[in-house]
C-alpha cells in the first residue's frame, strides 16, 4: 500500500504549478539516487559546501554559488549577508541590528509580497519606493542613504508592472555601491536565467528555488553571485552558528540540488518545450466542446517559458469555472488546476503532468461539463 494511502493522506494530481502547498515538484529518480548515496557517509559540511558551491558556480556560469534550505531561506541569509558582510562577530548579533550601520533594504512598493517576510527575518527594515503603478528613478536614488544595505528586486513578471527595469536598478545600485539581490525563485525556464541576472546584468546575487522546475529537494534553494557576497551568505548560514543555523541544508539536500542542477542543464529543453506544447494541443482537441473555449496561455504565470491551457466556460455551460475547479479538487483522485485572471476559466498546466495523468484530467473535466449540461436539460 502507498505510504500516503496508509496515512490517510489524499494524493493529488498537479495540473496547476510548482506550489509548495501541494509538494512543489517531484524529484527525478537520478536525483533521489544521488541523495541516497550522500546519506551513506559522513563528510565535513564546510568542505562539502566548498566543493558543491564551486561546481554549481561552474555549471551556472557564476563566480560563486551556495545551497540553502529554500529560496525563502536564500532571501533571509542574503539580507543578513548584506548587513554583516563576512564578519561572524557582527553576524552573531542578528536579528538585532542596533548599532549596525547598514540595516535597511530597499524594495519596490509594487513588489511587496508574501515572501518579503523572509527578508525581514534578518532584522532589516524595508524601505519602500514608488507607487503601485509606477516608480521613478529619483525615488530609488533618494531612498539610498548610508543606512542602505541592499536593494531587493523580485523578478517575477507579476511584480514588475510598476517597477523600474532591473537593468536601471542595477546601474543605480552600482553608482552608489549598493548590491542588488534578485529573487528569481520561480524564473526557470529559460535555463539561461541561471546566469542572466548576475553574470549578464550585474546583480550581486540571484536566488532560485531548488524545488520548483529544477526538481531538486523541496527544502533547497540556490544562491548564485559574486564570491564576496556568497562568502557573506555562508557566514550567515549553517553549519555556522548565525541566523541561518535554523535553515540548515543537510548533506543529502546539498547533493540532491547539485544532481538536480546537473540534470537540468543536461536536459533537452526544446524537447521538453515540445512535450508541453503537444499536451496543450491535446487539451484543445479533447475539450473541443460546445460549452468550452480553449486558449493557449504563454508565458507561464510569472514569466517562465512554458505554455498552459485556459479552458473558458461559456455562459450556457451551466457551471462556473470555480465550481469545476472545486469538483476536480474534491474528486478522487484530487486534481489541482488554476483559475484564469477573470475567473471565467480553469487553467490546466501540463508542466507536472504525465501522459496518463493528462488523460485523467481530460476525462474528469469533460465529465463534469457533460454532467452540468445534463442537469440543465433535465
Ligand atoms: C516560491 C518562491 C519563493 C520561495 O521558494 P522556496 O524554495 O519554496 O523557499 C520565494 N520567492 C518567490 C517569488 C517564489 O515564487
Amino acid at each position: 500500500m502507498n505510504i500516503y494511502d496508509r496515512l490517510g493522506v489524499k494524493r493529488l494530481i498537479n495540473a496547476v504549478d510548482t506550489y509548495t502547498i501541494i509538494g512543489g515538484s517531484l524529484i527525478p529518480h537520478e536525483v533521489m539516487e544521488a541523495m541516497a548515496e550522500a546519506s551513506r557517509s559522513f563528510v565535513n559540511l564546510e568542505q562539502l559546501h566548498d566543493r558543491v558551491g564551486r561546481r554549481l558556480a561552474e555549471l551556472t556560469r557564476n563566480e560563486s554559488a551556495f545551497v540553502t534550505s529554500g529560496a525563502a531561506a536564500g532571501l533571509a541569509v542574503s539580507a543578513a549577508a548584506a548587513v554583516t558582510g563576512t564578519d561572524l562577530a557582527i553576524a552573531q548579533q542578528l536579528p538585532d541590528v542596533q548599532g549596525m550601520q547598514r540595516s535597511e533594504v530597499i524594495v519596490h512598493r509594487c513588489q511587496r509580497n508574501g515572501y518579503d517576510h523572509a527578508i525581514r527575518q534578518a532584522g532589516v527594515k524595508l524601505v519602500e519606493i514608488g507607487y503601485v503603478d509606477g516608480t521613478a528613478e529619483w525615488q530609488l536614488e533618494s531612498a539610498i542613504t548610508e543606512r542602505t544595505a541592499a536593494i531587493f528586486y523580485f523578478a517575477a513578471s507579476v511584480y514588475s508592472r510598476g517597477a523600474l527595469p532591473l537593468e536601471d536598478v542595477i546601474a543605480i545600485g552600482k553608482r552608489h555601491h549598493i548590491p542588488v539581490i534578485v529573487d528569481a525563485a520561480a524564473q526557470l525556464p529559460p535555463v539561461e536565467n541561471l546566469w542572466h541576472y548576475t553574470t549578464k546584468l550585474g546583480a550581486e546575487a540571484a536566488i532560485f528555488s531548488g524545488g520548483k522546475t529544477l526538481r531538486g529537494p523541496q527544502s533547497t534553494g540556490l544562491i548564485v553571485g559574486t564570491e564576496r557576497f556568497i562568502e557573506a551568505c555562508r557566514v550567515n548560514s549553517a553549519p555556522r552558528h548565525s541566523i541561518g543555523r535554523s535553515m540548515k541544508a543537510g548533506k543529502e539536500e546539498i547533493i540532491g540540488l547539485l544532481a538536480a542542477v546537473e540534470r537540468y542543464l543536461a536536459m533537452d529543453h526544446s524537447a521538453e518545450s515540445a512535450r508541453l506544447e503537444r499536451m496543450v494541443g491535446i487539451i484543445a482537441d479533447r475539450l473541443c466542446m460546445q460549452e468550452l473555449r480553449i486558449e493557449r496561455l504563454f508565458p507561464g504565470p510569472v514569466g517562465q517559458t512554458y505554455p498552459r491551457a485556459a479552458v473558458y466556460l461559456k455562459p450556457g455551460a451551466g457551471i462556473s469555472a470555480g465550481a469545476v475547479k472545486d469538483k476536480l479538487e474534491h474528486g478522487e483522485p484530487g486534481i489541482m488546476v488554476g483559475l484564469t485572471e477573470d475567473a471565467c476559466g480553469i487553467v490546466i498546466n501540463p508542466l507536472n503532468l504525465s501522459d496518463v495523468e493528462l488523460e485523467i484530467v481530460l476525462e474528469r473535466v469533460s465529465g463534469i461539463v457533460r454532467e452540468a449540461q445534463q442537469l440543465q436539460q433535465d
